[in-house]
């Protein structure tokens, strides 16, 4: 670890009057697998939403790598190496897997490359294919995966474009029970070089894959700690079981 990658600070995010974010405090370290958990609407998506410009805090600061990314669009912060998935994977249904992360790899490559005749697959690209487990499904088109590798090639997607952080909205959401132990696999590999912070809440899954939790709740940070300080926490208990 080499310092915070990502600092959010008092960050406050309000719809109709309504403060979906009330001051949330966020550090996330260089190279961390983070997980944040919270209750339906404690915040999760609004909070990622702020992080790549897609909702414009009313107070607040995001520090990414040094740079305040509040008040940027979307694609400079994708530009500055911030990638995201959804809820449902976006992907383009009649291209293959290898043209859909082909075409996701052209978003970073210089106009001149773009402009050039492909001389076969790039390496970025090849290794999204063996990191996601798609190289059999390479000249598949997307509309034949199944939910759990559809999740895997937007993941890929983003890999391709090199970021530096991922923030994964749910990705085992749906899943099978063997999709979900091979995204655990996959996120653990990807955080070997990434910084990933995770929207998950199911409990099995954090306690197999998670090191570090962070509690949202009501629009706050509840809490932080291991799957099993957070677990342990009273107010963590009160707030999933609703007593
Ligand atoms: P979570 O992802 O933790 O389930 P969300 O961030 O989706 O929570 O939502 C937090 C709260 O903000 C919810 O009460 C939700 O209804 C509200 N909210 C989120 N986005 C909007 C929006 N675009 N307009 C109005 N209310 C919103």
């Amino acid at each position: 670890m080499t310092g915070a990658l990502l600092e959010i600070r008092g960050l406050r995010a309000v719809f109709d009057g309504f403060a979906a974010l009330d001051g949330v405090d966020l550090t996330v370290e260089e190279g961390e697998l983070r997980f944040l958990i919270g209750p339906n609407g404690a915040g999760k998506t609004t909070l990622i939403d702020v992080i790549t410009g897609l909702t414009r805090p009313a107070a607040g600061t995001v520090r990414f790598a040094g740079t305040d990314l509040v008040g940027r669009r979307e694609h400079e912060i994708v530009r500055l190496g911030v990638g995201r998935t959804f809820q449902t994977a976006v992907v383009f249904e009649e291209l293959t897997v290898v043209e859909n992360l082909d075409l996701a790899a052209s978003f970073r490559r210089p106009l001149w490359r773009l402009l050039r005749r492909r001389r076969g697959v790039d390496d970025a690209v090849r290794e999204a294919l063996a990191v996601t487990g798609l190289t059999e499904l390479a000249e598949r088109p997307a509309r034949v995966l199944s939910h759990g590798q559809r999740q895997w090639l937007e993941i890929g997607m983003l890999l391709v474009q090199r970021p530096r952080l991922l923030l994964l909205d749910e990705p085992v959401a749906g899943m099978s029970r063997d999709e979900r132990a091979r995204t655990g696999e996959l996120l653990t590999e990807i955080a070997r070089g990434h910084t990933v912070v995770v929207v998950e809440h199911d409990m099995e899954f954090l306690r197999r894959y998670a090191s570090r939790v962070t509690v949202l709740h009501e629009g706050r940070v509840l809490t932080e700690g291991s799957v099993d300080e957070v677990r342990a926490d009273p107010r963590v208990q009160a707030v999933y079981l609703g007593g």
